[in-house]
């Protein structure tokens, strides 16, 4: 090879590193605007419903770690109607949400979730056991306004919370105690076994009354005035957890004192169907995307309701909607329409 011919080479192997270069940052650019792009869209059908509505809670539960987890499915998903959108989401995401079933077959995910205190939120409607005492935000806030309609229909303010949140450990030893006290048939008729506790879940509520007179703390009956607690629980997604009928159903006895958050419609539709959480979701698998949705209308909002399985999580395009895992094998998306 010449001198002159490897010169040219030179420069040609030049340009070409050049180009290359352009190439390299044209296809960042690209992807960066992609990611943008793609935030945007991810974001958009993720909106919360109205909060303005003055309805009790009909929120739930986009939380972080689900918003960052979850993807758009770019499979071609097999001829969804107009308006609705595929969306991938991570395995934890079916243990979060209002709707997650904690029992003795499905234990709960010992890193979720995250909680309040109760001490540091509550109103002046009711007491709490101690300042460490927690429960998840969406259910400390319908339990304030529960609480603070108690109070001003029945003038009572001891309702002492005794029960939020409950770690792993917690439960360990709860059970054990139980065991060492009062018998194994009484520890497992009343206690979770350690993992399946609905404590975990930071959505159940231990309700107690308190004798000021006596400095005793005392059960929660759900007789006379706190007869009304009961009645209207379900207006700020309450639930009995434990009914006395449901027994054999729920593996645990009636506890009169045992609150459910698990947000509106929810709570309404369980209370009106006469269903516990163990029956309310299965009846939701019942309604899948491709089948006959629910729809239900509360506290002057109107609501629809459909099942997915895990691998195939169906969602409207836009609009107002939350999607809860069922800690099982699946979703429940709840798109909440017009007042
Ligand atoms: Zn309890």
């Amino acid at each position: 090879m010449t001198e002159r011919q490897q010169e040219r080479l030179k420069k040609e192997r030049e340009r070409a590193h050049r180009r290359q270069l352009r190439l390299q940052r044209l296809l960042f650019a690209g992807t960066l605007l992609c990611l943008a792009a793609a935030g945007l869209f991810l974001w958009a059908p993720w909106k919360k419903p109205d909060q303005t509505s003055g309805i009790p809670e009909a929120k739930e539960p986009v939380r972080g770690s689900e918003s960052e987890s979850r993807s758009v499915d770019s499979s071609p998903s097999d001829a969804l109607p107009d308006g609705w959108l595929q969306i991938r989401l991570s395995e934890q995401a079916c243990s979060e949400g209002t709707l997650v079933l904690v029992n003795r077959d499905y234990p709960f995910d010992p890193s979720l979730p995250r909680t309040v205190s109760v001490y540091e939120n509550k109103t002046e409607s009711y007491l709490v056991k101690d300042m460490i005492l927690s429960v998840r935000e969406d259910a400390m806030t319908a339990l304030n306004r529960w609480m603070d309609d108690f109070a001003a229909e029945t003038g009572k303010t001891d309702v002492n919370i005794v029960a939020g949140w409950r770690s792993y450990q917690d439960q360990v030893q709860l059970y054990e105690n139980a065991v060492a006290t009062k018998g194994q048939a009484h520890a497992d008729a009343y206690l979770a076994l350690p993992g399946h506790s609905e404590h975990h879940t930071g959505l159940a509520a231990d309700l107690d009354t308190y004798d000021v007179q006596n400095g005793t703390s005392g059960g929660f009956d759900g007789d006379g005035a706190y007869a009304w607690a009961v009645e209207h629980a379900w207006e700020y997604g309450f639930i009995q957890r434990y009914p006395p009928q449901k027994s054999n159903i729920t593996g645990i006895n009636y506890e009169s004192w045992h609150f459910r958050y698990v947000g509106l419609p929810h709570a309404w539709i369980m209370k009106t169907e006469n269903l516990c959480l163990e029956e309310y979701v299965a009846e939701l698998r019942n309604h899948p995307f491709s089948g006959e949705h629910l729809y239900t209308a509360c506290q002057g909002k109107s609501y629809e309701l459909y099942y997915c399985p895990k691998d195939r999580v169906i969602v409207p395009a836009d609009g107002n909607y939350f999607i809860s895992g069922n800690n099982v094998d699946g979703y429940i998306i709840t798109i909440c329409g017009s007042e």
